[in-house]
């Protein structure tokens, strides 16, 4: 299980490890008031390259907020804000505990140069070393000497002993701290945080009560700038719509299996997703209903048009249970329906 960083954070306080002042804002809670970083909520990583982490040094920080909470990040959108201090940054390192399961012990992994472009380092460059309860002075020792920080040996001791023990009863997989911050006045702090927990020992942590990833195994982002959009029925059928969309010459967008329970909430909310792609200018709807219902689907198709700005053109194909149903319900608004994919894409060439 995978932790969001205010969740990760308030274990990290718990251990009294050093992390910025903070606070976790909803939409319609109070703009809390500048200078703080304001940083989207989701699990995945790599915020900060995609606009999900912003400094406001000062003025308005509700506009930023609207903004975040509008802002999709690999396919989630925020539904917490966490608005911290300002760190006045002076370095940044990268310092995580990973198990390591040939040596069956923690690991201690750590980089000079941390921060949102660690992933461009070899991965031959880092520090390694196993930690266990004994070794975290002499780890800590090293690791000062490996950061040019032997002045901080002491404070890099302490904080490895916190992680260590913090790790362990946590259950944790993966904790990381990158960056892990040395702010001008000579504090280590972390910046930010990731924890994964192991699932399995969740049965003796009934204090673990945190916000549900909501993995949509099937949609899944092609290219962000992609500039035709499909939904589909069957993973077969969706991954040859994508191909044929390729084939065709143009960018597909994402794949998306709608599966047999479509329903007309759920494919709106599809659409929704759809309408957050910049470039996208046809969405291609390609259909073979066998349990899903293709009056379902057109009703879908109906709400979305009324309840999503700015929907792209829809290029559509429905056959199968209920299609001469759908066909009736889309006439009515005036919309046609193509025999066969090699259509649809003729239209969608034609614009
Ligand atoms: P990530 O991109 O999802 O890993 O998000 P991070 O929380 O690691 O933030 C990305 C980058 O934003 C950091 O590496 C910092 O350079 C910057 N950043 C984050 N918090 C602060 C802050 O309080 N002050 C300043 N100046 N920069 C920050
Ligand atoms: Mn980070």
């Amino acid at each position: 299980m995978n932790l969001l960083e205010h969740e990760a954070k308030s274990i990290l306080s718990q251990f009294a490890i050093p992390r910025p002042r903070g606070e976790v804002v909803r939409p319609g809670d109070a703009a809390p008031i500048s200078p703080i970083v304001l940083k989207s909520q989701v699990h995945t990583g790599g915020r900060g390259k995609l606009g999900g982490v912003r400094v406001v040094p000062n003025g308005d920080t509700a506009l930023i907020m609207s903004e975040l909470f509008a802002l999709m990040i690999k396919d989630e959108l925020p539904r917490t804000l966490l608005a911290e201090e300002l760190l006045d940054i002076d370095q940044e390192y990268y310092l995580s505990l990973m198990i390591d399961r040939s040596l069956g012990s923690v690991e201690v992994v750590a980089h000079r140069e941390g921060g949102i472009e660690v992933e461009a380092h070899e991965s031959s460059e880092f520090f390694r070393h196993e930690l266990t309860p004994t070794l975290t002075s002499v780890v800590g020792d090293i690791l000062a000497d490996y950061l040019d920080l032997s002045e901080k040996s002491f404070a890099l001791q302490d904080l490895l002993t916190r992680l260590y023990q913090c790790f362990v009863e946590s259950d944790a997989l993966l904790l990381e701290i990158n960056p892990l911050v040395l702010t001008k006045s000579g504090q280590l702090v972390a910046g930010d945080c990731k924890m994964t927990l192991d699932d399995d020992a969740g049965f003796r942590h009934p204090e673990w009560q945190f916000e549900a990833e909501e993995r949509d195994a099937n949609f899944i982002t092609l290219d962000p700038d992609g500039t035709v959009a499909t939904i589909a029925n069957g993973a077969g059928l969706a991954m040859a719509t994508v191909d044929a969309i390729h084939a065709a010459g143009f960018t597909p967008a994402n794949f998306l299996d709608v599966g047999g329970g479509a329903t007309v909430e759920g494919m709106v909310a599809n659409f929704e997703k759809i309408g957050k792609f910049p470039k996208v200018t046809a969405i291609v709807i390609n259909i073979f209903g066998g349990i899903v219902r293709c009056d379902t689907v057109a009703e879908a198709i109906l709400a979305a048009r009324e309840k999503v700005p700015g929907l792209p053109n829809l290029y559509i194909r429905l056959s199968g249970t209920n299609s001469d149903e759908a066909a009736q319900l889309l006439s009515v608004q005036g919309m046609t329906l193509y025999a066969n994919l090699d259509e649809v894409l003729a239209g969608v060439r034609h614009g």
